[in-house]
């Protein structure tokens, strides 16, 4: 059953007759709907910038503003076009009828009123606004999902497809006896690159469905007491073979038996995204260090580089879910942008907000914060 309280319609009206607008308000109260009228025109507008209604009632015959101006006017605002606007008049003959339209009109009501008939036209046009911005954002969602779907494809079929390829190329050489195992830089150079090639394909794949699946809100976040010297730890381990390459040095700072609050997957994902992004935007014997601090009851995570840094007018790309903002690493290393957008995501499923801070040419610092677990004794 929808449990979602439904709001009640809110209707203003417009007449110079301050007695139709308190048989209006009477009318409409009764019949479950929340009224505002004015008499002026420039009270009218402000009181719509207070609250737009869903339904504006207006008297064609007003002393100061013709009706049908005033919702030519209206309709010139693009906050206000969509309001469905019924005029409110006397006997109109055709001529006016349809001049009412043309200026974006939706119905006329005549005076003196008929409560039946008066509540079934309101009625009629707040669902129909209802049920057309309803098959509105049903048509954004699927223009998004329609965007993800080809956002992913792209991926797979280039950014997936390419390292897979070039591993592919480098095998079929060894067989062919085209690069020799037994040759002196065989390990340093061809297992290396075979190994970090496979490396950015799970890493890519891996960013690839946690996208995904946070996109079509499938993450499940399950927080739990994370030891988070221990996860850096891990994360290092996983990571060694692009830092030992750049000969980076990379500095656990979390204090033994830090505990978080948080749910180890994601986490997992964020910290292992901002490290190795730190490994691929700083150069040969640079140094990365994961900070701790704890700010009113929170803990601040700190992954700090002294690598290239960023320019300040690109931290609001990188942060942009709908940019997909990438550079080239130090050594080339190419992206997709879709890093940093899954890491703020998931940040925020646990939470925290994900910040940037950085000196082009000094390094940048990826910070986010997340409760604090309890003290665990062994
Ligand atoms: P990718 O690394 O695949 O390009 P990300 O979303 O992880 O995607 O990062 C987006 C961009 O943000 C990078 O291409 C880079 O330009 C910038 N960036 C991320 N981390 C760093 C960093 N530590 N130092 C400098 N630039 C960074």
């Amino acid at each position: 059953m929808d449990q979602q309280v439904t709001e009640k319609p809110y209707i203003l009206a417009i007449d110079d007759e301050q007695l139709n607008l308190e048989l209006l308000q009477f009318i409409l109260e009764k019949n479950g709907f929340v009224f505002q009228g004015t008499q002026d025109n420039n009270s009218f507008f402000e009181l719509l910038e207070q609250r737009l209604p869903d339904l504006i009632l207006l008297d064609i015959i007003m002393p100061r503003i013709e009706g049908f101006e005033l919702c030519e006017k209206l309709k010139s605002y693009d906050q206000y076009q969509d309001i469905p606007v019924i005029f409110l008049t006397g006997k109109v003959n055709v001529k006016d009828k349809i001049k009412g339209f043309e200026v974006g009109g939706v119905d006329y009501v005549t005076k003196p009123f008929n409560e039946q008939e008066l509540i079934a036209r309101i009625q009629t046009h707040v669902e129909l606004r209802k049920a057309k911005n309803q098959i509105e954002q049903q048509a954004e969602r699927l223009r998004q999902s329609n965007a993800l779907k080809d956002r992913m494809f792209s991926i797979i079929g280039h950014d997936l497809r390419s390292p897979l390829s070039a591993a592919k190329l480098k095998m079929d050489f060894i067989m062919r006896g085209i690069l020799d195992p037994t040759s002196a830089d065989f390990k340093s150079k061809t297992v290396y690159e075979l190994l970090k090639t496979m490396d950015e394909a799970l890493n890519l794949l891996q960013n690839l469905l946690g996208w995904a699946k946070a996109e079509s809100d499938q993450i499940q976040v399950i927080p739990e007491n994370l030891d988070l010297r221990e996860i850096v730890e891990q994360t290092f381990r996983l990571l060694k073979l692009g830092s030992e390459h750049k000969k980076i040095t990379l500095r656990n700072n979390i204090p033994e038996s830090t505990f978080v609050y948080a749910d180890l997957n994601t986490t997992k994902t964020v910290l292992r995204n901002l490290l190795s992004n730190a490994i691929k935007f700083t150069p040969y014997q640079g140094k990365i260090q994961v900070n701790f601090k704890l700010e009113k009851d929170r803990a601040i995570v700190e992954v700090q580089d002294n690598g290239q840094g960023i320019p300040p007018e690109d931290i609001p790309k990188i942060l942009n879910p709908n940019e997909h903002f990438s550079k080239l690493g130090t050594e080339k290393e190419p992206g997709t942008g879709l890093g940093l957008v899954l890491c703020q995501n998931f940040v925020r499923k646990n939470g925290g907000t994900l910040k940037i801070r950085s000196t082009v040419g000094a390094g940048s610092t990826f910070y986010f914060d997340l409760p604090m677990g309890k003290e665990v004794s062994v």
